[in-house]
């Protein structure tokens, strides 16, 4: 049996410990915090459309695995099913499919996209609530959230029959936060006849026909993920690499030495802390010292004009990150891989939108695969 550490606690790091298991390995899961993945709001996304990425996006993770369409989507139909149950063991109900994109209401009434949603937000789906009734619940005690506007935003943006239904709950002060019904058992709505109950999210105990608003950070729905994710992990900081002639052997955290035949590196964008970047200079990896590229470039060498884009459009900044070989191997700035048994996946990697279309699709899939890779590397 290979054994494998995985250096990252988010979606990603999660998928790379399903894949290499799924080969038989013995993983091990080191991570320091919460990232990214315990800011998402509720709706993630997979993909839009593959062929597309195929076809304009030559940096994107998808594009630099070199597979047909044909083979991302029969990975894709392997890893969402696999992480889909384990998070059903773990304590999380998560629905929906790599294929199929609906629409959920946010906090504001606002639509967001998902692939895949919590089974307590999938009944919202916008279009599944036209020609019903729905009671937005609104708590009198709570001072940053407002039912009547949620109301309204359904009814005006997304012609759903949806009025305010005003519940209070005595045990919290006057502006009281969303953050304190995190975890309160949901109150019943008595007054409307409505067929669908829309709640804020946080509540548990949802009752039949009730469901979860999308979040915004800090976000119930990315701290249930966290919660369920974080069952097998290992609470370490990485802080180096020990390499032996092209390989790694061991990962160091603190006075504790993790040694494996293969390694996922699994840490994240800003947020996770998987790249750095300081007032002023260029983004660089901070454990291995791997590449980092913007568009295909170095992104030592962009780094003047990039500044300029991000000045004028900060997201452009998110396709900033490793790129990999085939293999989802990391790559030096001057495009090799260094080291034969590391392996990247999630928000490290560049040349996608991270909080985009493919905001979970690439730690999914990436994730998975840089697991199977890593199991199966020769020692
Ligand atoms: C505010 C926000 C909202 C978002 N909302 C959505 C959304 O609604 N839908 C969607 O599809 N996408 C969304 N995204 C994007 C999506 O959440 C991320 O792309 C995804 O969660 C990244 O997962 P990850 O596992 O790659 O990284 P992360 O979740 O950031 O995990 C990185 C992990 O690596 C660990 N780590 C880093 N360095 C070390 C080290 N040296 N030693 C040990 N551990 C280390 C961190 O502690 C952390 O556990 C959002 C992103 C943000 C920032």
């Amino acid at each position: 049996m290979s054994a494998v550490v995985v250096i990252g606690g988010g979606i990603a790091g999660y998928c790379a410990a399903l894949g290499a298991r799924r080969e038989g390995a013995d993983v091990t899961v080191l991570a320091r915090a919460p990232g990214a993945t315990a800011l998402y709001g509720g709706s993630m996304e997979v993909v839009e459309d593959l062929d597309a990425v195929l076809m304009s996006e030559p940096h994107h993770p998808f594009t630099r695995l070199r597979l047909d369409s044909v083979r991302l989507a029969t990975e894709l139909d392997a890893a969402i099913p696999a992480l889909l149950l384990a998070l059903n063991k773990d304590g999380l109900k998560v629905e929906g499919s790599w294929k199929s994109r609906g629409l959920y209401a946010d906090l504001h009434g606002l639509a967001r996209p998902a692939n895949l949603v919590p089974a307590t937000v999938a009944a919202g789906e916008l279009k599944g609530l036209v020609g019903r009734r729905v009671a937005v619940v609104g708590v009198r005690e709570v001072g940053d959230y407002d039912a009547e506007s949620v109301a309204q935003a359904l009814k005006e943006l997304h012609n759903v029959d949806a009025s305010a239904e005003e519940v209070s709950i005595a045990e919290l002060p006057v502006g009281a936060a969303l953050t304190d019904l995190y975890g309160r058992r949901a109150p019943a709505v008595t007054k409307s006849r409505a067929a669908l109950v829309a709640y804020p999210p946080g509540f548990s105990h949802l009752p039949d026909g009730g469901f979860e608003l999308l979040a915004t950070p800090p976000s119930p729905h990315g701290w249930r993920l966290q919660q369920a994710i974080g069952l097998g992990t290992v609470r370490a900081a990485v802080d180096g690499l020990q390499v032996e002639g092209g390989r790694v052997v061991a990962v160091r955290a603190g006075d504790k030495t993790y040694r494996a035949d293969a390694f996922v590196l699994a840490t994240g964008h800003y947020i996770g802390g998987g790249l750095r970047k300081d007032r002023g200079s260029t983004t660089t990896e901070p454990l291995a010292g791997l590449g980092v590229f913007h568009d295909g470039k170095p992104a030592s060498e962009v780094g003047a004009r990039l500044a300029r884009i991000d000045y004028l459009g900060p997201a452009e900044e998110f396709r900033t990150g490793l790129a990999t070989d085939e293999r989802l191997r990391p790559l030096d700035e001057s495009g090799q891989a260094p080291y034969e048994n590391l392996f990247a996946a999630g928000a490290v990697l560049g040349g996608y939108d991270y909080a985009g279309a493919c905001g979970f699709g690439v730690p999914i899939l990436t994730g998975w695969l840089a697991g199977r890779f890593a199991a199966r590397t020769e020692r």
